[in-house]
């Protein structure tokens, strides 16, 4: 083979990171996309997303931004506010977003991010879509011959072999316990000990009401903030939805965890957990109907040694998974899918050579995990700050809000502090890999080791850290 194009391309799982996947490969001019998928069709969760600035500029490459963008709220400020008395510790414009990184920040529904993206793949005659399936285990991994096998939901399991292999199957996934288990390398997934509240209150559910109007009709993205917990708040879907999503010590998962890690919660443990919160998050939280409260366990697990081997790559939740507070976890499973689309079809020999396949996912690994990491540390690091209880470090926390508000320094809320805005905002994942891919690909010595246990996908780096954020 020598036109990258001909490659066989599988990506397993249909959520935001796959579909990007799916699009991007299509958008180079990839023939011959499989996407797997065991759930029966993309039965979208029903909340709201933040589609920061870097997200949309790797969508508008593909033709599917303007369709998100017309549903959207273009948000054009943040305000942080103190749970229990609605204070208001911070208020950060962003009048300019657009102006500053070519696309505004905007809030929208999860269903028309992942729609956009689905659209677009529906047009493209080169991907298929294999739903009511599930990667079972991967038999190879390559670099030679890369095989997996498929558990139909109904039906006898079958192999199918494939060029490059893409995990795109989630926080649980199995691409990335196959990988490594082959490389005895160990990733369980940890709890984070938090848990989250997913809310969507109508416009008929709060027209009546001023005070809650205003927060629908408006331009901004609000936290109420307490210890140990928060809301985030915004317009979605042509202001005809309020989403509000929360974070909170996780208890009522102690007993039985599902397979989703998402669970019908209790409408009274939720009012509980922000009895103290101001009436006017009591009043939004009372709006709830008695049986429709959704909460999500928040899992992670710690970085991971290597998210390649042979021609198999991890993306999205599945080697990076983040807590939310910082808004990037499917913008970061979208670049991904962007950057290895643009990798792959760099590969010298032009897909014959499948060693330079495998190091050209390993160029991958090394653009995206610096920054994925710093991301995720910075979530957490927000979570850390935005839930202190009484005491000192809560009293300088409020101080650097109140000098954010009046003179723009850094604000301890890493997601509306403007400094990190521009370093995530600004970032443009082709334009990096453009740059960057022949320096990375020139570090690479050794052989592979696909079929080696105990070490790593045998590349090694000089500049295993050479991704600067
Ligand atoms: C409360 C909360 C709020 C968030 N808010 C934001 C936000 O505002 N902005 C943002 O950018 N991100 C946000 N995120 C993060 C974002 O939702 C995730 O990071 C993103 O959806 C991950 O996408 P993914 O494709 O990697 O994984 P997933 O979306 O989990 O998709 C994995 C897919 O793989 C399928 N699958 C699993 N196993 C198999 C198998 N064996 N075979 C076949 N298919 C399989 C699953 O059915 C699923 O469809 C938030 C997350 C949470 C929990």
């Amino acid at each position: 083979m020598s036109d990258y194009r001909d490659l066989r391309i599988s990506v397993i799982g249909a959520g935001m990171g796959g579909l990007a996947c799916a699009l991007a490969f299509a958008k180079k001019g990839f023939k011959h996309i499989d996407v797997y998928e065991t759930a029966s069709n993309l039965g979208f969760v029903g909340a709201g997303i933040q589609l920061a600035p870097n997200m949309a500029r790797v969508l508008d490459r593909w033709g599917c931004w303007d369709g998100i963008f017309a549903e959207a709220t273009n948000i054009k400020a943040s305000s942080i506010r103190e749970g229990s008395s609605n204070r208001e510790l911070v208020h950060v414009q962003m009048p300019d977003i657009a102006e500053k990184y070519g696309y505004p920040h905007c809030t929208g529904h999860r269903a028309s991010l992942a729609g956009g993206l689905y659209e677009g793949c529906k047009k493209e005659p080169s991907i298929k879509f294999h739903f009511s399936m599930s990667l079972a285990d991967i038999k190879s991994f390559g670099p030679d011959k890369t095989v997996f096998k498929v558990q139909p939901r109904h039906g006898e399991a079958y192999d199918v072999e494939t060029d490059i292999l893409l995990g795109a199957d989630g926080i649980k996934s199995a691409v990335r316990t196959a990988l490594l288990r082959t490389l005895n390398l160990s990733g369980d997934v940890e709890d984070t000990g938090q848990a989250a509240y997913r809310i969507m209150l109508t416009r008929s559910q709060m027209e009546h009401d001023p005070e809650l109007l205003e927060l629908l009709d408006s331009d901004v993205a609000l936290r109420w903030i307490g210890e140990k917990r928060h809301i985030v708040a915004y317009p979605i879907s042509n202001k005809t939805i309020y989403n509000l999503s929360t974070c909170q010590p996780d208890v009522n998962f102690a007993e039985a965890p599902s397979i989703t890690y998402t669970t019908r919660g209790s409408k009274s443990a939720m009012l509980n957990v922000y009895g103290d919160f101001h009436p006017i998050v009591q009043k939004m939280l009372n709006m709830v109907p008695e049986g429709e409260v959704c909460e999500w366990r928040l899992r992670s697990h710690s970085p991971l040694d290597t998210w390649v081997l042979g021609s198999v790559a991890l993306v999205g939740d599945s080697c990076h998974p983040t807590l939310p507070h910082l808004s990037q976890g499917a913008a970061m499973a979208i670049e991904d899918g962007a950057v290895l689309a643009e990798v792959v079809s760099r590969a010298p020999g032009g897909g014959s050579d499948r060693e330079a396949l495998s190091k050209a996912l390993k160029v991958y690994e090394l653009l995206r995990k610096d920054r994925t990491t710093l991301l995720v540390d910075l979530a957490a690091a927000s979570a850390r700050s935005l839930h202190l209880g009484e005491g000192k470090a809560k009293e300088e926390r409020d101080r650097q809000f109140a000098m954010g508000m009046k003179k723009g320094t850094p604000i301890p809320d890493k997601w509306a502090s403007p400094e990190v805005q521009q370093m995530i905002y600004s970032y443009d994942c082709v334009t990096d890999t453009d740059e960057r891919f022949d320096e990375l690909y020139a570090t690479l010595t050794g052989e592979p080791n696909g079929h080696v246990n105990g070490q790593t996908n045998g590349y090694t780096n000089g500049h295993a850290n050479g991704v600067t954020a």
